[in-house]
């Protein structure tokens, strides 16, 4: 067994973009700008665009957090994000999710201008990824690819099964897995809540993608020998243990998986890191496109 570690991986990301964006400064250019948006006080949500902003950060990357109470009505919302569309100085743009029920995730995704959507959620990012188009794609699949592309893991040919299906991870993931590109070229098979035979489908999969949100539920029995083991999941789980009272766990049961498992990723440390980096290639890939 292999572990995929993201952090490295990430690092190596990070450090790249690090060194282009020293050259930018050098040339006498600015450096590419994420601006992020929150809503509300969600505790994950807080720590996530916390992490963003502190990688911007570390890569010498700009930043702007823009934070809002969760009375913020949507029309005010939609007003924030046009000024950003309109600020030359931004090059990519994301609003933290799940927004408060009287805000339509819909609208706003639909607000951002698609040449700052390095979320690669708005339905123009997303219609050019299902047709190949060069685009930006949402951050966690994205990552899982470099990562894939990192170890050098074989996926022509394989059978992918993803568990989920979301906008976020499961459906994009399941489309980028079967484009002929490397990593890529599989044969997906997509599975959800609705899925009856769910442990069949996954014993056949060469390799397989955690993306539901159940701590721990993809287990040794449901895997075969020499999968390689994509774990999605992020679930806080109580754990007096733990000075912040809750751990992290994954949808994989890692102890008994990894033994079965020809490459596997940790939780922490394997897809989110990625995401990460994923989305800063998007950032960069925005400015880029301006030049
Ligand atoms: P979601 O709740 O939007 O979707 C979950 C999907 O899993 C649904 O499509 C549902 O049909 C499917 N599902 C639920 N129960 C199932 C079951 N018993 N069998 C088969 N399918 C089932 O979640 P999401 O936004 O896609 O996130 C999934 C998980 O990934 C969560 O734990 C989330 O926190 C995590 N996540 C991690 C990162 C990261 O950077 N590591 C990024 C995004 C999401």
């Amino acid at each position: 067994m292999q572990l995929l570690d993201g952090k490295l991986a990430a690092q190596a990301i990070k450090e790249d973009l690090h060194q282009k964006t020293s050259t930018l400064l050098q040339q006498g250019k600015r450096a590419p700008h994420l601006a992020a948006i929150l809503v509300g006080t969600d505790g994950a949500s807080e720590t996530y665009v916390a992490s963003k902003v502190k990688t911007c950060a570390e890569i010498g990357f700009e930043s702007t957090l823009k934070r809002f109470p969760s009375t913020i009505t949507e029309e005010e919302l939609l007003q924030e994000i046009d000024e950003l569309n309109n600020n030359d100085a931004v090059d990519g743009i994301l609003v933290q999710l799940p927004l408060p029920k009287h805000i339509s995730d819909d609208k706003v995704i639909n607000k951002i201008n698609p040449a700052k959507d390095v979320d690669g959620f708005h339905p123009v990012s997303v219609g050019n990824m299902v047709s190949g188009t060069p685009t930006f794609i949402p951050a966690t699949p994205y990552g899982i690819l470099l990562l894939l592309k990192q170890y050098n893991v074989e996926t022509s040919g394989k059978h992918a099964v993803v568990i989920g299906r979301s906008h976020i991870v499961g459906t994009p993931m399941s489309i980028l897995l079967s484009r002929k590109s490397n990593p890529g070229n599989c044969t997906v098979t997509i599975c959800h809540s609705a899925t009856t035979n769910l442990k069949e489908i996954c014993l056949q999969g060469d390799i397989i993608v955690a993306a539901l949100g159940q701590p721990e539920f993809l287990t040794a029995d449901m895997v075969k020998d020499g999968a390689v083991i994509i774990d999605v999941g992020i679930t806080r789980v109580a754990d007096a243990s733990k000075k912040s009272g809750f751990a992290l766990k994954g949808d994989v049961k890692f102890d008994e998986v990894s033994v079965k498992s020809s490459y596997i990723t940790p939780v922490p440390g394997g897809v989110g890191p990625m995401t990460i980096a994923g989305l800063l290639m998007n950032t960069y890939n925005a400015y880029m496109n301006k030049q």
